[in-house]
């Protein structure tokens, strides 16, 4: 299928062609004419798999074709849980519409609110907004809502876990009952499909799971290791193995902050990047690891949700995640765009429940491999770390995980094609 079929305009055709996209991805071939169509969409679809142009490019095209008012009221609203994701969504759709004639912005939290207030005044079509900010700015008066006539919730799950579920209620009832809503979302909990109902008026129902060719370049393996030997072991990994350009997890913030010093110590290029850091260390962090003057990058999870950046050769989880659906998020970031991957896990016992529910989730026995002088002791305790020390020092205030997954179909297609893994229930069906 090419772009052309999928009924954009010349304006839009051109701009994709410019940014090198030939083929339409899955989700973008599912959800772009139900979206042209003026159809409520809930999409099941994760970062990697190009759902931002799969709702923006629909979006521009109707804008464009709409009738354009002279003050240029806000008409498409894009809530997004992180800062990094919707500045990227406003980066995408500053260069989709580079032909058409729509203003676009986007308001966060975390920096001066008065450039955003003044871009707000000049008049948008589209508004990118992360709630908090979002709310603030309306509790000032300073934003009018309601002329919107599309709506989107991108990374639902997300800014559920991100407590955010007040604040979208809120800004729902500003805006007018008729406009089209569209939700993305990587999982669909019961508080998901609560939230769908509440918003969506009988959407068609697409989903896309990461391209194959993706999925099956990701080489997941789990090397357990003696917890206080990780930092240790990571740095060998870099070192020896020569890594230019590793993406690095952990649960908390000060785990980030910790290994990253560590990592410095070593003589390894690397910045942490998290929600305690200001909006300028974060960009200039991001920056640095994309241009490849830094060699590591380590991210909490709230903080690496959106980075755009692509073609990740290593993602290491230095430490599980706790809510396994981000294990998925984490190891999306490799192996994409049919380029080889590699996700990593230091796997240290007091995890043991992690990596229990985690293999639960992804639907395999994720294959272990020891490495020498690193081992964990064998009567190291299994117990998970004590409460305070994982969950509620995470870089936001998230909820109780989500383990309802009834609708995760695409998570079993995660892992790499090894014989020894013909437990993957999609085998089964
Ligand atoms: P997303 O899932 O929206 O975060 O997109 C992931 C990456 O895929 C981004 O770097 C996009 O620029 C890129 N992308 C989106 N659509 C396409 C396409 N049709 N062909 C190639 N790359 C794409």
């Amino acid at each position: 299928m090419s772009f052309n079929s999928l009924g954009l305009s010349d304006a839009l055709l051109k701009a994709i062609s410019k940014k090198g996209y030939t083929t339409p991805s899955p989700i973008q071939q599912k959800a772009i004419p139900p979206i042209l169509e003026g159809k409520d969409v809930l999409a099941s679809a994760q970062t990697g798999t190009g759902k931002t142009a799969g709702f923006t490019l629909p979006i521009l095209q109707i804008l464009s074709q709409g009738q354009q008012l002279r003050q240029r009221p806000i008409r498409a609203l894009i809530l997004t849980p992180t800062r990094e994701l919707a500045a990227q969504i406003l980066a995408n759709i500053k260069e989709y519409s580079v032909f058409l004639d729509l203003k676009s912005t986007v308001i966060f939290g975390g920096v001066n609110q008065n450039p955003q207030v003044t871009q707000l005044r000049q008049g948008v079509d589209i508004l990118v907004a992360t709630p908090g900010r979002l709310i603030d700015l309306q509790n000032q008066g300073l934003i009018s809502l309601a002329k919107v006539e599309i709506l989107v919730l991108d990374e639902a799950d997300r800014m559920l876990d991100m407590g955010f579920v007040r604040d979208i209620e809120r800004i729902i009832k500003v805006l007018p009952t008729k406009r089209q809503n569209l939700m993305f979302s990587a999982t669909f909990s019961t508080d998901i499909k609560k939230l769908a109902m509440g918003i969506l008026h009988h959407p068609v129902h697409v989903e896309a799971t990461p391209e194959n060719t993706t999925v099956d370049a990701i080489t997941q393996i789990i090397y357990p290791v003696a917890k206080e030997k990780k930092t240790e072991l990571i740095i060998k990994l870099i070192t020896e193995g020569n890594w230019k350009q590793i993406l690095v997890f952990t649960r908390t913030k000060q785990g980030a902050n910790k290994l990253t010093e560590s990592m410095i110590s070593a003589g390894i290029k690397a910045a942490a990047i998290h929600g305690n850091k200001g909006q300028g260390a974060r960009t200039k962090a991001l920056a640095g690891f994309k241009d490849g003057s830094l060699t590591a990058l380590v991210a909490t999870d709230i903080a690496a949700r959106g980075l755009d950046i692509p073609l990740l050769p290593h993602v290491v989880n230095f430490e599980l995640p706790n809510i396994p659906e981000d294990y998925v998020h984490r190891i999306g970031r490799t192996g994409r765009a049919g380029a080889n991957g590699e996700a990593i896990s230091l796997f240290s016992p007091d995890e043991t429940v992690f990596l229990r529910d985690i293999e639960k989730l992804v639907g395999l026995n994720l294959p272990k491999e020891n490495i020498k002088g690193f081992e964990p002791d064998p009567n190291a305790s299994k117990e998970p770390i004590k409460q305070g020390q994982g969950r509620q020092q995470r870089d936001s205030t998230p909820r109780k995980p989500k383990t309802d997954t009834t609708n995760r179909s695409s998570n079993n297609s995660f892992g790499p094609r090894r014989p020894s893994q013909n437990n993957d229930r999609r085998s089964k069906r």
